[in-house]
């Protein structure tokens, strides 16, 4: 070979390695405590007709149940199975071999949420729900730092957890969370209206509000202010769940697949984020499936509550739909989102950026 060839092929080389992702902006959403069995399998037999945890069991069946495992979830979640499956990615699907799992060994919020965000378990230090500051740095407190990205991180969640798990004093990232009110002034007309409407409308919980102001609220920031990482974090189907309501459950699911939809439709049809944004959505932990009663419930002690899932959809992730092998956990969503952006994020111990997400 020439030296004139030689040096070209290693400026090839260079250049492939350091290929810059298509991605600028990124959302992360995700359910609180939404099973994979659902998302992968539609409405429970065992659940859907079970008049302890459904009231109008005739209703639910009309609205949720099909004969095959594919149908349902297709009834259950319409976005995820016809955008999302063909567009994007999904794993966790364990039915066909797909496994993604949370490294810590908790199985409730926190931990979940603190693994996906910082990128690493602290079972040392997190491991209860209560309302303290996070030690830990989230990838969000981490990317409002970075060049270009200051003042471009906003999270949006249901919970009144979320200014803790973000650690909004410290990092500067603003955090809506609860039953807070959009401070966002000048407010826009829905914002007023939305802060109106949840003092007059009664949460079914003390600490989390109903999904869909925290849907709005983001949404009305997202077109105000165009962030580049954005985190919104539903959470009824949990609350649901605990409190024993499986026709609750699964309209919230539904429902909760329907604001994903419109987030996504305003993405691409919006110029600043249009074919240059990537959605990664996942849980924070999942669910009880045996004996039955134990859907109502997570942690330690309810066996298999650590198994989760995860999707992309995004300029940078191959359409390869539903995944059928490999293993994944929840410690690789911070990863993943810093290398989508084009950051380094070397967090010791930290999970590695989920490869089938990046072209
Ligand atoms: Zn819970």
């Amino acid at each position: 070979m020439k030296k004139n060839a030689v040096v070209l092929l290693f400026a090839l080389i260079s250049l492939s390695a350091c290929a810059q992702q298509k991605t600028e902006n990124v959302f992360i959403i995700t359910l609180d405590g939404l099973r994979w069995q659902e998302l992968y399998t539609g409405a429970d037999e065992a659940l859907i007709g079970n008049k302890k945890y459904v009231d109008n069991t005739t209703e639910l069946s009309e609205l949720f149940w099909r004969e095959t495992a594919l149908e349902r979830r297709e009834t259950l979640m319409p976005f995820f199975w016809s955008v999302l499956a063909k567009e994007g990615q999904l794993l966790g699907n364990r039915t066909l071999g797909s496994l993604v799992n949370c490294t810590n060994n908790m199985w409730f919020s926190y931990p979940g949420y603190n693994e996906i965000l910082t990128g690493k378990a602290d079972d040392e230090r997190i491991n209860s729900n209560s309302k303290i500051p996070n030690p830990n740095e989230t990838i969000l407190e981490f990317v409002n730092k970075q060049k270009g990205f200051e003042g471009k991180v906003a999270a949006f969640g249901s919970w009144d957890v979320f200014p803790y798990i973000v650690n909004e004093e410290r990092s500067g990232v603003p955090v809506n969370a609860g039953f807070e009110k959009s401070t966002d002034t000048p407010l826009t007309e829905k914002e007023a209206f939305l802060n109106r409407l949840q003092d007059e409308i009664p949460g079914p919980w003390g600490g989390v509000r109903l999904d869909a102001f925290t849907h709005h609220f983001a949404m009305e920031y997202v077109k105000k202010h165009s962030p580049r990482l954005v985190y919104i974090a539903y959470g009824e189907t949990d609350d649901f769940a605990h409190d024993g309501e499986y026709d609750h459950y699964l309209k919230s699911a539904r429902q909760t697949d329907q604001f994903i939809k419109e987030v996504w439709e305003y993405i691409q049809s919006t110029p600043q984020y249009k074919d240059k944004t990537t959605l990664i959505i996942t849980t924070d932990h999942g669910r009880g499936t045996d004996p039955i009663d134990t859907w109502r419930s997570h942690g330690t002690d309810i066996s298999n509550a650590g198994q989760i899932w995860m999707a992309a959809i995004g300029p940078d992730t191959p359409a390869k739909g539903e995944a059928d092998s490999g293993q994944y956990y929840q410690n690789q969503v911070a990863a993943t989102v810093a290398q989508l952006l084009g950051l380094k994020y070397d967090l010791k111990g930290a999970g590695k950026p989920v490869k089938g997400f990046l072209k």
